[in-house]
């Protein structure tokens, strides 16, 4: 194929596609980024992780103005909402970073071509644009990194008015008077969180009996606990049955999740926060013959080769964690292998945030995965009660967890819940990442007084030798 017109065709310009774009075109590749977007950046940039934590912060120092700055001996009074203030701080956090995107394309000479790409054949990528017209794109290799849509649910039609999904749930038009949270994952906390502080009634509803499921059970528990301090309702193992639109209000009808009678509850707004599927739809995936998993995923080899020669899958639209940072990795690695240099993701040192006040942040394993697994092992726990800077910030709630192999001492997990912890993680990934062990961790000066010597005494209290507890 030397006469194509690429060396590589990116299909989908979120943070795997266009970072894996951008790898590429520094590897010496013509490379070309089809999105269907106006704006490039995903589902991250545009509706994802970045307004999100506009929001988050914003109504975060509204809640700190309003409620927790007295505390410092610093007076406030007639502290006011502005929504529309609140909602262009977050427009214009969006605009910044996806125009950031468009100058990255052109400073790296990435070709961008607006549309919705379909495969024709390896090799072939048909665009159609807005007007209907088509275009036919040729390229050596076609990367597929079309992400992940809101996951619907049955008897619940979202209307992005009364029923929003997450996208929605970033673009309210007022404060609601009772917000109804299907799904107590990350998605449903961190939006629960932001109208919560900004003054609605909110309820969480999870079908399973926890909150945070794939997290490390301790940090769920408490994150709960803490959450629910701060006034947000939850309705654990519940299953929401249906929904019916009346008025300016919801009806959700729900059931306990094992079976049992049903209840309704009145919302003005429900937002559905129940996960994301991989977006699949009309890539002509099953004409090439591109195969799929049970949850229709593209299934992929570890280097992110799909099982058609010189097509590529990377981030939401294949397996595994659905993270921002995950799909720029596997975008990196898909180039670098594209260009003939070797790949690896270590997924164990991936970390998940959860954003909130207090944050939660994790890297590898969870103690019940370790039990799971079978794996001795020593914990290490600290509180950030007996943190000074913690104490100086009126943020002692919470605490850093380590665990450890038994007999190597290994770091093979740490969990965390406080202020900053979403910053704080990124010590324990490296230390997982280079296969440190707690003592390395804890023979490592920590500046005082900081947050991460909460990290430090967790290291040491793995070796039951902690210095402030
Ligand atoms: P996406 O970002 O989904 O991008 C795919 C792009 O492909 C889209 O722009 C889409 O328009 C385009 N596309 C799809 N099909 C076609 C086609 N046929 N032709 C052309 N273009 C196409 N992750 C984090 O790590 N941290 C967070 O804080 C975080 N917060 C989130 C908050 C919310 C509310 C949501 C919804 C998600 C959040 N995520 C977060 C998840 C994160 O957004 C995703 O994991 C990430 O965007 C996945 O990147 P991607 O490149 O695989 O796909």
């Amino acid at each position: 194929m030397a006469d194509t017109q690429f060396d590589l065709v990116v299909i989908g310009a979120g943070p795997g596609g266009y970072v894996a774009a951008i790898r590429a075109a520094q590897l010496g590749m013509r490379v070309a980024c089809v999105e269907m977007r106006k704006t490039l950046g995903g589902t991250c940039l545009n509706v994802g992780c970045i307004p999100s934590k506009a929001l988050l912060v914003a109504s975060e120092k509204y809640s700190e103005a309003k409620h927790h700055l007295g505390a410092f001996g610093v007076k406030v009074s007639g502290v006011e909402l502005d929504f529309a203030g609140l909602m262009k701080h977050k427009d214009e956090v969006v605009k910044s970073n996806v125009t950031g995107v468009d100058f990255l394309f052109k400073k790296n000479k990435v070709t961008r071509i607006l549309g919705k790409g379909s495969i024709k054949a390896a090799g072939i990528v048909l665009v159609t644009k807005e007007d209907g017209s088509t275009e036919e794109v040729t390229a050596k290799n076609i990367l597929i990194a079309t992400g992940s849509d809101v996951m619907p649910l049955p008897g619940v039609t979202i209307d992005e008015k009364r029923i929003v999904s997450s996208t929605g749930a970033l673009d309210l038009e007022k404060v609601p008077g009772h917000l109804v949270v299907i799904g107590g994952g990350v998605i449903g906390l961190e939006l629960g969180s932001v109208w919560q502080r900004l003054g609605a009634k909110v309820t969480v509803i999870e079908y399973l009996d926890r909150i945070l499921p794939t997290m490390d059970g301790e940090v769920s528990k408490q994150s709960q606990r803490i959450f629910g301090k701060q006034g947000i309702d939850f309705k654990l193992s519940t299953k929401v049955t249906g929904a019916t639109v009346e008025g300016e209000g919801v009806t959700l009808t729900v059931e306990p999740a094992k079976g049992g009678a049903a209840e309704t509850i009145q919302a003005d707004i429900v937002l559905v926060a129940i996960g994301r599927r991989p977006y699949t739809e009309g890539l002509g995936l099953e004409a090439v013959g591109v195969e799929l998993d049970e949850r229709r995923r593209i299934k992929t080899d570890h280097h992110f080769r799909t099982n058609v020669a010189g097509i590529w899958a990377i981030g939401d639209v294949i397996a595994g964690q659905m993270l921002a940072h995950k799909a720029e990795e596997e975008g990196v690695v898909a180039a670098e292998v594209m260009a003939g240099q070797s790949g690896h993701i270590n997924y164990d040192a991936i970390p998940g945030v959860v954003y909130t006040w207090p944050e939660v942040a994790t890297v590898g394993k969870t103690e019940e995965q370790l039990k799971a697994e079978g794996v001795a092992y020593k914990a290490g726990k600290f509180p950030f009660t007996a943190n000074g800077r913690a104490r100086s910030m009126n943020a002692t709630e919470g605490f850093v967890k380590i665990l450890a192999d038994a007999k190597t001492d290994k770091v093979l997990g740490a969990h965390i819940i406080g202020a900053s912890a979403g910053e704080m993680i990124e010590e324990l990934c490296l230390a997982v990442e280079f296969g440190a062990s707690s003592e390395d961790i804890y023979r490592t000066s920590h500046a005082h007084p900081t947050l991460t010597e909460a990290i430090k005494e967790a290291a040491m209290a793995v070796a039951g030798r902690p210095i402030h507890m």
